[in-house]
Formats: C-alpha cells, sequence, structure tokens
C-alpha cells in the first residue's frame, strides 16, 4: 500500500522507536502461529504482531472453519501433480497440523472454540467425481490414511442430503470456530513473563534495513527488529513486489442460515472440493464456494460480495439440503485467501534482504496447514531448513 504525507504519523521525529527481537506483520492464524511457536523455541524473545485491522480481520476471521487435510484437489490428483511419495508427505505435513493444534492449544479448550472431531465429506455429484473419489481413496488408503467410501444410501441417511451419487469421509478431519481460536492462542501469547505485543490497527506501509537491524513502519510507529515475518498472505505483493507471481489474492464467499436441528454428521465438500458446507454445533449451516462461477471478478483485494455467487449458493443450498428449504439466510460475507501457483504454501525468506522470513499461500487451507507451516517457518529461523515442496525457493 501507500501513504500519503499526512497520513504517515511516523514522520513526527519525537516518535519513540518501538525495538523487539521479531517483529511478525498480520494478526491471522499465520501471524500468530508463527509468534508462538518463536515463543517455544525461546520463551526469552520479544515479539511485536502488527496488524492493519483488528487480530482476524483477514481470510482467518471470515473462513469456514474446516479443518482439513492435502490441498485443493483430490488425493488422486495430488499424485499426479506431485508424485506419491510428495503428496504423501504432504498429506502427513497436514495431519502433523491438527496433532500439533491438539496438543499445543486446543487440549482442555474443545468448547471454548467449537472444535469437534467429526471427520469431513467429498461428495461427487457425477460418476466421474466419484470415480476419482474411488481412486483418491483406494491411493489413501495404501498410504495408511483413514477414509470410507459412502453410497447414495450413506449419504441420505448421514449426511440428510439430496443429488449426489457417491462419496467418501476423510475419517481424520475437524472443524472450529476460528475468531476463538485466535482469541484463545492470543491469550497464551499475552501470558507470560515476556508477552507477545498486539498493535491492532497499524498498517505497514515501508519495510528497510539499516546494517542488522530491520525498520518497519505503519501510519502510527516506527519498529525495528532483528527479522521480520511476513504473515500477510493475500496482501503480501502489497508490501514487496517478489510476492506478486507467487501468491495471488482470491476471493472467497459465505454465506450463513438461520438455526436449524442438528442433522449432518460432518463438513463437507462438493464439486471437487469447490464448494462446501457444515452445520455448526449451534445449528446454523454455513455454505461457500462457487468461486468458479466469476473466476476473473474472484481474483483482486475487494472482500465485497457478488449477486451471482451468492444466488449460486443459495440455490445450492435449496437444491441439496431440504432441511434447509425455506430458512432464513442471516450472514452473507466474502474474504481474501492468499493462493500459491501450484496449490502448495510457501515458507521462506526474501532473496533481497534473508532477515525478512514470510509464509502464506495457503490455498485455502490455512487452518489445515499454517500451524505446522509456522513451526517450520520457526525452525528456518533458528537454522533449520523447510522440505522442498514447501520451500519458497522452488519458484
Ligand atoms: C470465505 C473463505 C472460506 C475459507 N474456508 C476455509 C476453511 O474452511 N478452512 C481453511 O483451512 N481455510 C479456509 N479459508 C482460507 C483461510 O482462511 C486462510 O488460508 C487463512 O486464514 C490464512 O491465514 P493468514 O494468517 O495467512 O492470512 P490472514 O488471516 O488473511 O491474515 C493476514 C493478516 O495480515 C494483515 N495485513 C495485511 N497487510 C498488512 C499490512 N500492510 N500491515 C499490517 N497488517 C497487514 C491482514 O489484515 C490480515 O489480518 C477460507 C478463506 C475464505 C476467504
Amino acid at each position: 500500500m501507500s501513504v500519503s504525507f499526512w497520513q504517515d504519523l511516523s514522520k513526527y521525529k519525537n516518535q519513540k522507536i518501538i525495538s523487539k527481537d521479531v517483529i511478525i506483520v498480520g494478526g491471522g492464524i499465520a501471524g500468530l502461529s508463527t509468534a508462538f511457536w518463536l515463543k517455544h523455541e525461546d520463551p526469552s524473545l520479544s515479539i511485536a504482531v502488527l496488524e492493519k485491522g483488528a487480530v482476524g480481520s483477514g481470510a482467518t476471521g471470515r473462513n469456514a472453519g474446516f479443518i482439513t487435510c492435502g490441498s485443493v484437489e483430490h488425493y488422486n490428483r495430488m499424485v499426479e501433480k506431485h508424485g506419491e511419495s510428495q503428496a504423501k508427505e504432504i498429506w502427513k505435513f497436514s495431519e502433523e497440523n491438527l496433532k500439533l493444534l491438539n496438543e499445543y492449544l486446543l487440549k482442555g479448550h474443545e468448547g471454548e472454540v467449537s472444535f469437534q472431531t467429526q471427520g469431513s465429506f467429498s461428495l461427487a455429484s457425477t460418476n466421474e467425481e466419484f470415480k476419482e473419489l474411488k481412486r483418491a481413496k483406494a491411493l489413501m488408503s495404501s498410504h495408511g490414511v483413514s477414509v470410507e467410501t459412502l453410497e447414495v444410501v450413506d449419504i441420505k441417511k448421514r449426511l440428510h442430503v439430496e443429488g449426489f451419487v457417491g462419496g467418501i469421509k476423510y475419517c481424520d478431519d475437524a472443524s472450529i470456530d476460528p475468531i476463538a481460536l485466535l482469541s484463545l492462542m492470543r491469550k497464551k501469547l499475552e501470558a507470560g513473563p515476556s508477552p507477545v505485543e498486539f498493535y491492532e490497527h497499524n498498517e505497514v506501509f515501508e519495510l528497510s534495513s539499516k546494517s542488522d537491524t530491520q525498520v518497519v513502519v505503519t501510519q502510527a510507529h516506527t519498529f525495528e527488529g532483528q527479522a521480520v515475518v511476513l504473515a500477510t498472505n493475500a496482501y503480501s505483493s502489497l508490501i514487496d513486489s517478489y510476492f506478486e507471481n507467487k501468491i495471488y489474492p482470491t476471493r472467497g464467499q459465505i454465506l450463513i442460515t438461520e438455526k436449524v436441528p442438528l442433522f449432518m454428521e460432518g463438513p463437507c465438500y462438493a464439486n471437487f472440493v469447490l464448494d462446501y458446507f457444515r452445520q455448526l454445533p449451534t445449528g446454523e449451516v454455513i455454505i461457500g464456494g462457487f468461486r468458479q462461477l466469476q473466476k476473473d471478478a474472484e481474483v483482486g483485494f475487494s472482500d465485497q460480495t457478488t449477486f451471482v455467487i451468492q444466488k449460486a449458493l443459495e440455490d445450492f443450498l435449496h437444491l441439496h439440503i431440504p432441511h434447509l428449504r425455506g430458512k432464513k439466510v442471516t450472514h452473507r460475507w466474502s474474504g481474501v485467501m492468499g493462493f500459491s501457483a501450484d496449490g502448495q504454501p510457501l515458507v521462506g525468506s526474501l532473496p533481497t534482504n534473508p532477515q525478512v522470513y514470510f509464509l502464506g499461500g495457503f490455498t485455502a487451507h490455512g487452518l489445515g496447514l499454517a500451524f505446522h507451516c509456522a513451526k517450520t517457518l520457526s525452525q528456518l529461523i533458528f537454522g533449520q531448513s523447510p522440505p522442498q515442496w514447501l520451500s519458497a525457493r522452488r519458484f
């Protein structure tokens, strides 16, 4: 972004410079997870998290709350693209993400964050897609992943939805309230003898370095640190042009209905992972997707909703989910995600300044990947290289 002379309050020379060991830009799941792992590695580190809005105002506070393994395509396609051994490694990495979330954050707090481990379903509306799902299931089972096949009768009985010819269940997936998850993380980060400091409503507009010190300027403050982490995901190319052909801002739209009695066994994907729906423990049903209908309009930084996609979401709801016919839609919104060129996240540092680290490009799977990616980034900061498929150097 650019900032005018008038808006730049940091220009007043009497302003105190805030010094920290690490300055993290971005208050979403990636930024808070990075703060968590850096503190885990070295509790004495001083850390500031800078966020242009409030914590959770980006994609993390606007998503559907699926914590799913893998990436944006069926497993057979991951195998075709990456080969068997790398596809398995990527899947296991995301399985580990959930284990780490459980072990370090969620245990004992499940109710507080509406954490549910009901697995997730991929539903096929054509025989062609069902054939792919069966192929995906065979590959996954041979790689030790727990998957179950569903015929039409199972879908009706267990999910109470119509218009699908078959599906599979990924038994180990989960779901969560993403804002409650951020609040839980923040509480942990602000506790203890050397708490992480949060600076909300501080948009970073300038990064520079003088000798070994990194300088980060927001409209309100100037910060100095030994290292900077950009956890700005979709917005990263607005800070540094390095990200322009690596992380693409991509909009996702959602709606949610009024509460209905609980009827679904677990969260569902449909149409080659493009569309998705789930019922919250409190009864509301959230439906998202249909980006494919307006591919060009869904690229960019705007978080408006559009009539075309919102109508498609509503039509989907009436067509496939009898329990929702005649029910009210209470909220509609969108958010901007960071998609990477090959669908896998990026962890690395800027070639022009190795003390500026980053993570992003979670391609609609930040809840399923970011906590583990942040652990990998923290290890990189302490000298250990990430796996090749995750390293930004692959581009
Ligand atoms: C509609 C929708 C549904 C989704 N559903 C799911 C789902 O069910 N499961 C799943 O795993 N993923 C889902 N995603 C994707 C998921 O939300 C993202 O992958 C994840 O939130 C990325 O986290 P992040 O911390 O990298 O980015 P963000 O949450 O976007 O955080 C980046 C932060 O950086 C801040 N920022 C940017 N520029 C600056 C600056 N210059 N100065 C200061 N701060 C700055 C932003 O305000 C933002 O808060 C969905 C996304 C959307 C939009």
